[in-house]
């Protein structure tokens, strides 16, 4: 099919601050095969262990998976992998300045390091992503962010732990800059209050850091215990921890 008379596909510079990851994908499709009128395209990120990403055409719609490593990417990282993926599901060869563009970020000393750390955690401690059964944290961390945190807080890795441990209910591992969470509360029979109350105090680790002055090692600092006050129904959301 044609586009339509006086049509022409934005250029790059003009649209890639405006565009969903969807309506990258499309005008890249568009300026791949011009005379195909583009099938929907659904683009997700999700928690894989390492940065690849898959394209696949199935029942007349593109569908395109892409590590969430590549979520905060810059759009002309997103767009140099919009022509990588669909360069590779027609077969057409891939212009070198989008290969070379995405390979050099891919490279940048600070995604090597969060790929490393990313396979590290995902490989031993995260069966999944962010995204329970039941609960999802990162909507949950940001609800908290804005309510008690101003939206300050930059998220970790969030995920669930292997198990469904009642011993370790939550932890924060400043080294991999991530926060698991025990499974045992991705359930509906647990009620909300129990988890966010973990998942609070956990954010209060990200926010006041271990204080090492002086001999002792202060985990939960005068300011955390101030801070975790804040918290309404501490006293329901511990009944609840307890009958576990
Ligand atoms: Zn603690």
């Amino acid at each position: 099919m044609q586009l339509a008379p006086g049509f022409s596909p934005p250029g790059p510079q003009s649209a890639l601050l405006f565009e969903t990851p969807e309506e990258m994908f499309t005008r890249v499709f568009r300026e791949i095969k011009p005379r195909t009128q583009p099938p929907p395209i659904r683009v997700g990120f999700f928690p894989f262990a390492n940065a690849d990403s898959f394209i696949k055409l199935q029942d007349d719609r593109i569908h395109v998976r892409i590590s969430d490593l590549l979520e905060g990417a810059p759009a002309p990282v997103l767009e140099a992998l919009a022509y990588i993926l669909i360069g590779k599901l027609y077969r057409r060869p891939v212009p070198r300045l989008y290969a070379h563009r995405y390979r050099l970020y891919l490279n940048r000393r600070d995604m090597r390091r969060q790929m490393h750390l990313v396979r590290q955690i995902r490989g031993r401690k995260f069966l999944s992503g962010a995204e329970g059964v039941h609960y999802d944290l990162n909507e949950i961390f940001e609800r908290l962010n804005a309510r008690y945190f101003n939206g300050l807080l930059g998220r970790p890795l969030l995920g669930w732990s292997r198990q469904p441990s009642r011993s370790m209910l939550g932890h924060f591992d400043p080294s991999h800059n991530a926060i698991i969470i025990s499974r045992i509360f991705d359930s509906a029979s647990v009620p909300l209050l129990a988890l966010e109350y973990v998942l609070f105090h956990e954010m209060l680790h990200l926010r006041y850091p271990v204080d090492h002055r002086g001999v002792r090692r202060r985990v939960h600092t005068k300011e955390f215990r101030a801070a975790e006050r804040q918290f309404p129904n501490v006293k329901k959301a511990k009944e609840i921890l307890k009958a576990l």
